[in-house]
């Protein structure tokens, strides 16, 4: 018999539920993981649904992304106020599953272990469990993996911060998302993301209308998160069903370049400029550094107290040294793909680098880069006015050595070295390990130097200052990769590798075209390191380039 439906029926707390079972039917079962992504596609799609979540099925179905599943867990939802499915996952599997199952060695059978076992739901409790040995009850996991799990659960700096690449990922969705609905508004994002800080405490959106009221009342009952809190008459505070904390700041177009000054950060920097004591309003942020009588500052660059050396901009790159085709097994660029999206950019060069026979998972040999250079000649014939390099991204054992002969290397135009396993080497090891690669006469750049990533990976144990070292003498370049979750260099390594006299890139490693803007995270990266422009091997024309290139072979 059905019982009476549930009082407080809503899309947020729909949303909320089809996020959870998403987490948990892909915990449960990786192959089922089409699923999860069709949940969480559809809890984006449910704002376009009435709050209370009455509309009928005919009103669901004409909304993309929401199918015939989705309609029938809409109704079990309405009529009973919860999911029988996410009743049975949950009461399986830890409450934390999303953050857990990741972790190496993980299993639905071990997440069920923990479960019932240990009674762990939460990533403090495992850590607590690691703590204690109680783990060697679960098979299979022995003490090294019980302390991987603990190295990364310890990789954040506090217990709320979210990675780089997570919060950048919550934040431009977010924006999107708010742009679909509110076309004649502006959505900026601000705060850590925009300074790229490598771990983000909260997503800051500045949001520039002209009517606030309709923008609060959407956001009060958006599906897209699982709370909200209004600051009446400036701001909204969400709590994303990921767990991030999200600050989206009203402002009308005659005060946006003063939110966004304020809403980036950081306070000493804002303080700085004399926000504090006035409240004028300026639309600009060229305004606000005008009035207080200072140059513009990048906001990676805003934490910095020494700015006078210049700032490297996206704009001065001339060329992108690390990018994948579809020769890759992981790329998804045509050739001809990235010869056009590189004109589009304005770059006088780009280096082809595709991986190479040493990876795990597989990639060109040195007949195959023979093939491969028949179809790049054949691009240069029809792009003259792009210098494409046909190098790639060369794989470096442990023992430093490449997996390419010395004459296909110095056939390629350019190689780009990269390390993609053996993180954990004893220091002395990784070091050498490092030194050979950049010693190596034919290795241009080092990718991705030391190996982390960011929440997933902690980097290798390096004595970065040899590598350093070894690079200046050699002028081989070390790379500032631009995938959120590397940030590699760090801004911190970049600033020292800059004042030993160190050649630096800044790459996107594009696999698919959008990550190709991964460029201007590596030169914010480079902002935040206060790098000078002519320190950037790829700021360079193509001339100087070229004999860059040229200077050891
Ligand atoms: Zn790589
Ligand atoms: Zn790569």
């Amino acid at each position: 018999m059905k019982g009476p439906p549930p009082a407080q029926v809503s899309r947020r707390g729909f949303g909320t539920a089809l996020w959870r079972l998403a987490d948990l039917v892909q915990a449960a079962d990786r192959r089922r993981s089409f699923r999860a992504r069709a949940f969480r596609r559809a809890v984006w799609s449910l704002d376009w649904l009435s709050s209370d979540l009455s509309d009928s099925a005919e009103e669901m179905a004409a909304v993309d992304g929401i199918g015939p599943g989705i309609i029938r867990l809409a109704e079990e939802y309405r009529s009973t106020g919860t999911l029988a499915e996410l009743d049975r996952l949950s009461a399986r599997f830890p409450a934390d599953v999303a953050w857990l199952s990741p972790l190496p060695r993980v299993t639905p059978g071990r997440l069920e272990e923990m479960k019932r076992g240990l009674g762990i739901d939460t990533t403090a409790d495992l850590l607590a469990a690691i703590e204690t040995d109680a783990l060697s009850i679960i098979e299979g996991i022995g003490p090294t993996t019980a302390e991987r799990w603990a190295t990364i659960l310890s990789l954040p700096p506090s217990p709320n911060a979210v990675p780089a690449h997570r919060a950048a990922v919550a934040a431009g969705r977010l924006r999107n998302h708010l742009e679909e609905f509110f076309p004649d508004d502006r959505f900026r994002i601000a705060g850590e993301v925009r300074r790229m800080e490598e771990w983000v405490s909260r997503v800051d959106v500045i949001a520039i209308t002209e009517d606030p009221a309709r923008l609060v009342l959407f956001l009060e009952e958006t599906a897209t998160a699982m709370s909200s809190a209004v600051e009446p008459g400036w701001a909204i505070d969400l709590i994303t069903h990921d767990r991030i904390p999200v600050a989206v700041r009203l402002s009308d177009g005659a005060a946006a370049g003063t939110a966004l000054v304020r809403w980036t950060g950081p306070a000493e920097h804002v303080a700085a400029l004399g926000l504090d004591e006035t409240e004028v309003s300026h639309a600009t942020e060229k305004a606000v550094y005008a009035a207080a009588g200072s140059a513009w500052v990048p906001a990676p660059a805003r934490g910095r107290t020494e700015t006078s050396r210049g700032f490297v901009l996206t704009d001065d790159l001339r060329g992108d040294l690390h990018v994948h085709s579809d020769w890759s097994p992981d790329g998804h660029m045509t050739l001809e793909g990235i010869a056009e999206a590189a004109i589009g950019r304005g770059y006088q060069y780009i280096a082809v680098t595709d991986h190479t026979i040493g990876l795990r998972f597989g990639g060109l040999d040195a007949a195959a880069l023979g093939r491969q250079r028949q179809d790049i000649e054949a691009l240069r014939t029809r792009f003259p006015e792009l210098h494409i390099l046909h190098g790639a991204e060369i794989n470096i054992d442990r023992h430093g050595v490449p997996d390419l002969d010395d004459d296909t290397l110095h056939w390629l135009d350019i190689v780009v070295a990269g390390c993609h396993s053996h993180f954990d080497l004893p220091r002395d090891e990784q070091t050498a390990r490092l030194v050979a690669a950049v010693r190596h006469p034919a290795i241009d750049v080092l990718a991705h130097p030391i190996g982390r990533r960011i929440g997933i990976r902690p980097g290798f144990d390096v004595d970065l200052s040899a590598v350093f070292e070894a690079a200046a003498e050699t002028g081989t370049a070390l790379e500032v990769n631009g995938h959120r979750d590397r940030l590699d260099l760090s801004s911190a390594n970049a600033e020292l590798a800059a004042t030993a006299g160190v050649g630096l890139v800044a790459d996107s490693d594009g696999h698919r075209y959008d990550e190709l803007s991964n460029v201007g995270v590596a030169v914010g990266v480079l902002q935040r390191a206060g790098v000078p422009p002519d320190r950037v091997v790829n700021t360079v024309d193509l001339d100087g380039f070229l004999a860059w290139l040229d200077r050891d072979r």
